[in-house]
């Protein structure tokens, strides 16, 4: 994920220690283990931020083989590479296909994989940040956030057309129940890292 290098988070080296330990938590929650997760450790004094150019950094990243994650990084950066990671290494391949098409399909049909890979795991995001502002939030602030999650699966609807709309909202829900895991298939993963490269 690439990021402005204005929207970067600077941790003390406590502060990355627990931002570690909350992704660690997650991916073993959402994928049964934090194995293949790296971590690139920031300090200020010595940037290891990979610099894109015109302000931007590589804030995180998914291969077929790991996911690495700048300490630095904002707390959606591990949504948006797990959500990759589902995408292209636990769905089916079918299914996979069908939210492509459905996204092309509504947003220009000459769109690259890797836009549509971008624009779905931004999707995932929104989806994640609302959802913790929810739970985090006054009763009097919770019927603006209903009204923000309601617009976020009408533009689910926009993107994708009902019947995939219904389809990624089933996989954000296995991802948040954590029955992500259960859809593991260590030996379609293989071929599918295949693809993946
Ligand atoms: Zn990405």
């Amino acid at each position: 994920m690439t990021i402005g290098k204005d929207e970067l988070v600077y941790r003390s080296e406590e502060e990355q220690r627990q931002f570690v330990d909350e992704i660690k938590e997650f991916f073993k929650y959402v994928f049964g283990t934090s194995d293949n997760l790296e971590f690139v450790l920031e300090d200020t004094l010595n940037d290891s931020l990979n610099i894109v150019g015109n302000d931007e950094v590589i804030a995180g990243e998914c291969t077929s083989q790991l996911i690495r994650i700048s300490t630095y990084a904002p707390k959606s950066v591990m949504y948006h590479e797990a959500f990759h990671k589902i995408i292209e290494l636990i769905l089916p391949n079918k299914e996979r296909e069908a939210l492509y098409e459905a996204y092309r399909k509504n947003n220009g049909k000459n769109l690259s994989e890797r836009a549509v890979a971008e624009a779905l795991a931004d999707m995932f995001v929104d989806y994640m940040q609302n959802k913790k502002a929810f739970k985090e939030a006054k009763w009097y602030n919770k019927v603006r956030l209903v009204f923000k999650k309601i617009g976020l699966l009408a533009s689910l609807v926009n993107n994708l057309g009902v019947r995939q709309a219904k389809a990624l909202f089933a996989v954000y829900k296995d991802t948040t129940r954590g029955n992500i895991r259960n859809r593991i298939k260590e030996d379609e993963i293989e071929q599918k890292k295949q693809r993946f490269e």
